[in-house]
């Protein structure tokens, strides 16, 4: 029997479940680059319910509960005396969603004796102290591609509504106002501008195609060249490193995960290298941005906007200065969880505890962390060490409310 100790976010305010805004949503059974949709044996849920939160549970009780093992699930995961800190120590199984990361420290995996596998119900596991699971033999694992189209629709919507001043101007409407001027002394047309992003993954490949039909001039850099029949096809301009793509560009979108590699890689020396007047779309992971730069750069007008839905630490404390920083779009760690996404990234989470608990292999492309060494999509896309610290200020959330 197994312990599976799941962290989801807080149901909605209003209850759960919510009425929901439509009866359906498409089946997606597989992706641009042939990978197949999750293929668990079975689901116990409504593709399209709220499954991310607390009482969703990922719709996994029954399947484990039948089958003998036990499930814990809480929202409660920061700070010592959280229900998360006091239910690890003899867990098998953590479960995490990066929209409400239970970080996972060096500290917190030394006192999870019994801990195998550390489960991201969604793309990227750096809230998991990645050198400590491959020093204590945990497996870390992620539902590759279950959002990354979610996320790339989120990056387009960000960039044509910082360019075109769109949140001010709905703002200037629900304010009884028709203040035309005021809406468009800030507002541009996205078609002709130099739009690059910082790797062209599953998310960033996904919003160069999108953004082809806007008639703009497509950058990117990576670790990796995407094959020349793409770069011909989508038009673009390779850059061999960040600070050339960042010179080039008049919007650059983020689409990197966050490893020791790429921790504050947007600085001041970077942002002050980009035209001013630039735009900075981040929906990988906050701490790519130096939070404290980007606020600069956004009062001196060397960004014209930022945009992005992703923090450090999360949630972001009530007093963190992206929330009232000027010309910013933020919204709260949103872009992968859709209801749409949500149906993949849990019947994910389930292909993988099935295989896990059965002693079978977990797909290749799910793996981060295996056999104490990056594996999988670890081993292509992120480098070893450790990304968590700082995170315990995610307490100070809790302690304001
Ligand atoms: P992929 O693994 O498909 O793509 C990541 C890309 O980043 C790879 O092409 C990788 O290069 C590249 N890369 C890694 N390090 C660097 C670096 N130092 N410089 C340039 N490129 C680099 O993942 P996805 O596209 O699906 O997701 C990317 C990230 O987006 C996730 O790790 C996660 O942090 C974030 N995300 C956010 C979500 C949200 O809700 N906001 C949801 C889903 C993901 P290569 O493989 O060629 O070595």
């Amino acid at each position: 029997m197994a312990k599976v100790l799941c962290v989801l976010y807080d149901d909605p305010i209003d209850g759960f479940p919510p009425r929901y805004a439509r009866d359906s949503i498409p089946h997606i059974a597989g992706y641009a680059d042939g990978q197949t949709a999750p293929t668990p044996d079975a689901i116990d849920f409504t593709p399209g319910e709220l499954l991310g939160s607390v009482s969703g549970e990922l719709g996994l009780r029954t399947f484990l509960e039948a089958n003998g093992h036990e499930l814990v699930v809480t929202s409660d995961k920061d700070g010592a005396d959280s229900t998360f800190e006091k239910e690890l120590v003899d867990t098998d199984v953590v479960i995490s969603q990066p929209f409400w990361p239970a970080y996972l420290t060096a500290e917190r995996i030394a006192k999870a004796k019994n801990l195998k596998l550390a489960l991201t119900a969604g793309i990227g596991s750096d809230h998991v102290d990645l050198q400590a699971a491959m020093d204590n033999g945990v497996t870390v694992a992620e539902v590759t591609f279950c959002n990354s189209i979610s996320v790339a629709e989120h990056v387009v919507m960000q960039i044509l509504s910082l360019v075109r001043n769109y949140i001010p101007s709905y703002q200037w409407v629900v304010n009884g106002g028709w203040n035309i001027a005021d809406c468009v002394e800030r507002s541009y047309d996205l078609e002709g501008m130099e739009v690059g992003t910082v790797a062209a993954g599953r998310i960033g490949l996904a919003v160069l195609r999108r953004l082809k039909p806007f008639g703009v001039n497509l950058h990117y850099t990576d670790k990796h060249r995407l094959p020349a029949d793409v770069e011909v096809e989508l038009g673009l301009t390779f850059h061999p490193d960040v600070e050339s793509l960042a010179k080039a560009c008049d919007v650059v979108t983020i689409n990197c995960p966050l490893h020791p590699e790429t921790e504050h890689l947007f600085d001041d020396a970077m942002i002050g290298k980009m035209k001013r007047g630039s735009y900075l779309v981040n929906t990988a992971r906050g701490k790519i941005c130096d939070r404290d730069a980007v606020v600069r750069a956004l009062e001196s007008g060397q960004l014209a906007g930022y945009a992005g839905d992703v923090w450090f630490p999360q949630p972001a404390p009530r007093d963190h200065p992206w929330r009232t920083m000027p010309n910013h779009g933020m919204t709260p760690h949103i872009s992968g969880t859709s209801l749409s996404a949500q149906t993949r990234y849990a019947a994910g989470t389930r292909e993988i505890l099935e295989c896990f608990l059965a002693g079978k292999p977990i797909r290749d492309e799910y793996l981060i962390v295996q056999d104490g060494t990056l594996a999988g999509t670890g081993a292509h896309s992120y480098t070893a060490g450790d990304a968590t610290g700082g995170s315990e200020e995610a307490e100070k959330f809790r302690k304001a409310s």
